[in-house]
């Protein structure tokens, strides 16, 4: 076996797709410390700027220095501290939705989810785009999975039409995460009640960014329907770690009682439940950090001029470029770490093949000049590398 790996890790690197982990030494920021080099970055989920801000810190702290650290056991046995709870109410009255569960993390919120809720006479039905997670949890779920093109509405209702199983369930990403665009909820939900179906919405991308005061992709479009799952992780614009999954009581009581990524696993830290709690009280209180983000995207995108290279269709915090070939943007990457710009080279298996980009990921601790300084790189680097 190891021979074999070694072989495949080799073929990897030819072709450029070798990953390699930087050494953050600092706090995560637009401005950071990364291999022993400052550098602004544009490659993170924090997209508010919670991850290092003062008030989650303190409340950390000081939750630790009263609840210890470890949970020391899971949710069913004594692993669920109060502070859990109250992070679960104040996430539900956040969202609008009546019940919350709290997960360790958004990848087996999705298993627990869909693997709970389906089984092998259900059927799934999935934007080819959709997260690894939400493919994962597919898997384990055994049902039959249906993947239509991305965004492909008219593709989805032949399908949802065709099926005669027994539970459906359309999963998809409310903000695409390698694309950034968002899918159209409101279509979705008419589907669903059209052909009894419920909705999982995956919204890691943009809980804290869309909707008032960040509260996501239903207050974004401001739908609402009992068929909706909600899902959003808690490590990206909230700043800390973990996910929750929201929606209709009686969902989130069979979850308790089922999800086996929910029960047999050691409950988080309480401590950050009472920093995820913080992190929503500043959602709620600093509106500032929302219009600033998006007078950011908005200035981006109307300033950024390419003549070969192209954004993409989002209005989000993800603004990637698309290049096509993994060594084009691997140049592109390199080119502007040179210059202390920090862009991750987003390359297949993460997107499909020859879509190579630069995911460009935009923050409310970033500066208009940080932005300024992206575009004026940006441009130098498609006359440089193109030339
Ligand atoms: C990051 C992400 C997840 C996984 O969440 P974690 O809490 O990081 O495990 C799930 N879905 C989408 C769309 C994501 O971007």
């Amino acid at each position: 076996m190891i021979e074999q790996l070694k072989a495949e890790l080799a073929e990897r690197e030819q072709a450029g797709l070798k990953r390699k982990r930087r050494l953050l030494q600092s706090p995560q920021s637009a401005h950071l410390v990364a291999d022993e080099r400052r550098l602004v970055s544009f490659a993170s989920n924090d997209y508010l700027g919670l991850a290092n801000h003062p008030d989650l810190i303190s409340a950390l702290q000081q939750a630790t220095a009263e609840a210890g650290v470890g949970s020391g056991a899971s949710h069913l046995i004594t692993g669920h501290h109060q502070l859990h709870h109250i992070a679960e109410q104040s996430l539900a009255s956040f969202v609008g939705l009546p019940a919350t569960l709290l997960f360790s993390n958004g990848y087996m919120a999705n298993m627990g989810v869909v693997a709970t809720l389906l089984g092998r006479n259900d059927a799934i039905f999935a934007d080819k785009l959709n997260h690894a997670s939400l493919n994962d949890a597919a898997v384990l779920a055994r049902a039959e999975v249906n993947r239509y093109a991305h965004q492909d509405l008219a593709q989805l209702e032949k399908m949802l039409a065709a099926s005669n199983a027994s539970r459906k369930l359309v999963i998809v990403d409310a903000v695409f995460s390698m694309d950034g665009d968002i899918a159209p909820v409101p279509e979705l939900i008419a589907l669903c009640e059209k052909y009894d179906a419920y909705l999982l919405l995956d919204d890691a991308h943009g809980f804290g960014v869309l909707g008032s005061q960040g509260r996501g992709i239903l207050s974004h479009f401001n739908a609402a329907s009992p068929r909706i799952i909600y899902m959003a992780t808690l490590g990206k614009a909230a700043g800390v770690a973990g996910a929750f999954v929201a929606g209709d009581e009686t969902i989130i009581q069979y979850l308790i009682q089922s999800a086996k990524t929910y029960i047999y696993t050691t409950a988080s830290p309480p401590a950050l439940a009472a920093a995820l709690v913080a992190a929503v009280d500043v959602m709620k209180k600093e509106v500032g950090r929302h219009q600033h983000l998006r007078d950011l995207i908005a200035y981006f995108k109307q300033n950024l001029s390419l003549k070969r290279w192209q954004l993409m269709p989002s209005c989000t915090a993800i603004q990637p470029i698309v290049l096509g070939s993994n060594e084009a943007v691997l140049g592109l990457s390199d080119y502007l770490l040179d210059r202390d710009i920090l862009v991750p080279a987003i390359r297949p298996p993460t997107v499909p093949k020859n879509t190579a980009r630069l995911r460009v990921s935009l923050s409310a601790s970033h500066s208009f000049d940080d932005v300024k300084s992206l575009i004026h790189h940006l441009q130098q680097a498609e006359k440089a590398l193109l030339a």
